[in-house]
């Protein structure tokens, strides 16, 4: 009965054996530890096989050679401990000191007890084929050594649970679990000859869960899949290993979807793959539909690849045996290093393609500087969300004078974020990245709401405060239920309609202005205004100025600082302001900055003005102390 169930063990690990090295698959150092443990376990299966087969054939005569063998397998068993103990740590990278001291002492210990154990003794009970065993001191010694690498591996499990992949963790615990348990039988019932066969079982749960070589390719191209890039990238990480990489990628996918059936276009496919496989200098992966990164190690000039793969592909692709057309993008990525480990170099690369995602540009390069602003922007948001949380956002006021009453009649509520060290942040430097993050989202309510509950609570309009201005965002306006959101907000804080008025820009690219419309109309309809803001930035419509149900225009600083700069942009300007007043809207001048431009722009009669001269941006507290010290 023994015997057959480590037949069974031997013929389980030559199948995976023979599945691990018959597909083409990727070099990883995980995949040659575990080639090696499946070796260890082969050769302790099939030395358990031939002492148990010299022990029957001995009858009772124990010479020498029944008992080398006998000792063979106990050194056998304690090399696949230590094998195994290796394919687990392999994952977490030689630069982790732990792991270094580990595995000297671990290569230690076995080159002692392969050393020792033919040296001790060892006895052997035989009643019959079913009732046979080894025991003594060197059973002994081998029992301790193999506890020993056993519970190596579980503190390397348990040390590096956060580090590891977290399936190959698992694997590992259960290939551990399941010989710790046959260990335990075996050493309970010295006839049970176990440890063997259930190594073999663990290795086949490893197999399926981890090491399967199917699993790193794609069925379609037969190219290494996503799962294979990622799994040799942390493994460049890990080892401390530099590479480069080109991404290809397909600009018209749209267009060759269209045209051709969807078999056709596998069979393109794979011979795409096939050539940039034969004629490129590294590693090709199929990252995701239509694009391909190759991976190059450092020394492999990243120019001469490229360079040989242009030549590759520069010929006409048939498709349907008809000529197709074809547009690719390069991205070339000179330095691995750029990110610290593989997960955020993946992160990186995604961002990137995103990025670039309908770009025209055929050449494009993901470097250090890339890098550095998408880091920066992954930081900012960071903060952005943590503000939010923390309810480190701030509101500050800057006043705007009335050139008519003489006095501020009202005031621009502006954002700024306190980080954790209570450093004020700009809106500069957060405002775009809220605004591809969709973040603006949150902000806006935010200093929607406080800016409600400021006139609310200091009674602005008593302090001679006709109404807010208050940012919008474009990710705002285009979100149909804006008007809802903060209809609610209204009621909720129970501040008057008539003292808001939102800023809207043309800057922002509005991308359907039904959305706005619609939203406008109906905060309109209880009595909240609106003002085109940025006005002369470049981005001055007409159409939106006439067509938009807004009450005032702001200048831009730039544009209120040009009306100075020279006679002929005084008399451009001029007639732009003639032709809004036409349109009856207000006009606010912002960037005003000294006496002299607040009396001209008096004389020109623009009703308000918003600058430094009067007030730089400030909080609620010092903008209260404004209004305190002017007379109504
Ligand atoms: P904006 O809406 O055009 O706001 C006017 C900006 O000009 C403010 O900068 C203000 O401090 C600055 N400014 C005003 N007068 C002068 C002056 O005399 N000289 C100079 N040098 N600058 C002056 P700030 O506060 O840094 O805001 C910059 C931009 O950030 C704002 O431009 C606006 O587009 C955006 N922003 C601010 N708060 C919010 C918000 O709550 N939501 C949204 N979506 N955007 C906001
Ligand atoms: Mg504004
Ligand atoms: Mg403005």
């Amino acid at each position: 009965m023994n015997i057959q169930v480590q037949i069974c063990g031997i013929a389980v690990v030559i199948l995976l054996m023979i599945l691990s090295l018959n597909r083409k698959s990727i070099w990883l150092r995980t995949k040659r530890a575990f080639l090696v443990a499946l070796l260890s376990t082969l050769i302790s299966l099939i030395l358990d096989v031939l002492s148990i087969v010299a022990i029957v054939k001995a009858e009772g005569n124990y010479t020498s050679f029944t008992k080398g063998v006998c000792k063979a397998y106990l050194i056998s068993l304690v090399w696949l401990a230590f094998t195994m103990n290796y394919y687990v740590g392999v994952d977490i990278g030689v630069k982790n000191t732990y792991i270094r001291v580990h595995r000297i002492l671990a290569q230690f210990l076995i080159i002692l007890i392969s050393i020792i154990i033919p040296f001790i003794p060892i006895n052997i009970h035989y009643t019959g084929r079913n009732d046979l065993y080894t025991y003594g001191p060197a059973v002994l010694v081998t029992y301790a050594a193999a506890l020993t690498y056993v519970s190596a591996n579980v503190s390397i499990l348990i040390i590096f649970r956060k580090k590891m992949n977290h399936r190959r963790w698992a694997a590992g615990l259960s290939w551990m679990l399941l010989l710790i348990f046959a260990s335990a039988i075996q050493f309970l019932n010295n006839s049970i000859l176990i440890i063997g066969f259930a190594s073999a079982l663990g290795s086949l749960l490893v197999f399926i869960r981890l090491e399967n070589p199917e699993s790193f390719i794609e069925r379609e191209t037969g190219c290494y899949n996503y799962m294979a890039f990622y799994a040799y990238l942390e493994q460049c990480y890990n080892r401390g290993a530099k590479i480069s990489m080109l991404i290809i990628q397909f600009s018209n996918p749209h267009y060759l979807y269209e045209r051709y059936s969807a078999d056709s276009l596998n069979v393109f496919l794979k011979n795409f793959s096939k050539t940039l496989d034969d004629c490129s200098m590294g590693q090709v992966f199929k990252y995701r539909e239509w694009t391909y990164i190759i991976t190059f190690p450092r020394k492999t000039p990243l120019a001469q690849a490229r360079d040989k793969i242009d030549r590759a592909l520069d010929k006409v692709w048939l498709i349907d045996d008809s000529p197709a057309e074809i547009e690719l993008q390069f991205t070339e990525i000179f330095n691995s290093f750029i990110a610290r480990d593989a997960e955020s170099m993946m992160e990186m690369i995604r961002a990137f393609l995103r990025d670039y995602s309908g770009s025209t540009e055929t050449d494009l390069i993901l470097d250090n500087a890339w890098a550095e602003g998408y880091k920066r922007e992954q930081e900012v948001e960071d903060m952005i969300i943590q503000a939010i949380a923390n309810d480190r956002i701030v509101v500050y006021y800057q006043p705007i004078y009335s050139t008519e009453k003489k006095r501020f009649v009202s005031a621009e509520a502006l954002v700024r974020i306190l980080d954790e060290e209570g450093k004020l942040i700009p809106p500069g430097e957060f405002i775009p990245i809220a605004e591809d993050t969709g973040l603006i989202l949150q902000i806006g309510q935010v200093v929607f709401e406080k800016a409600c509950r400021f006139i609310q609570n200091e009674r602005l309009h008593r302090k001679g405060i006709e109404y807010l201005e208050i940012n919008l965002s474009a990710v705002q306006c285009n979100r149909p239920d804006l008007a809802n959101e903060f209809i609610m907000i209204i009621n909720r804080t129970g501040v008057d309609p008539k003292m808001i008025n939102l800023e809207i820009t043309e800057s922002m690219g509005i991308s359907s202005t039904e959305n706005l419309i619609h939203n406008m109309e109906r905060l309109r309809h209880i009595g909240v205004q609106f003002s085109l803001d940025d006005f002369g930035t470049g981005f001055s419509n007409l159409d939106y100025l006439l067509e938009l149900p807004i009450n005032l225009v702001k200048f831009d600083r730039k544009m209120t600082q040009a009306y100075f700069e020279s006679e002929k942009r005084r008399a451009v300007i001029g007639s732009v302001i003639n032709m809004i007043k036409a349109a009856e809207l207000k006009i606010v001048a912002e960037g005003v900055e000294e006496e002299y431009q607040l009396e001209e722009l008096s004389n020109i009669d623009i009703e308000f003005i918003q600058g430094y001269y009067f007030s730089k941006p400030v909080p609620q507290d010092e903008f209260l102390k404004l209004l305190d010290n002017q007379k109504i």
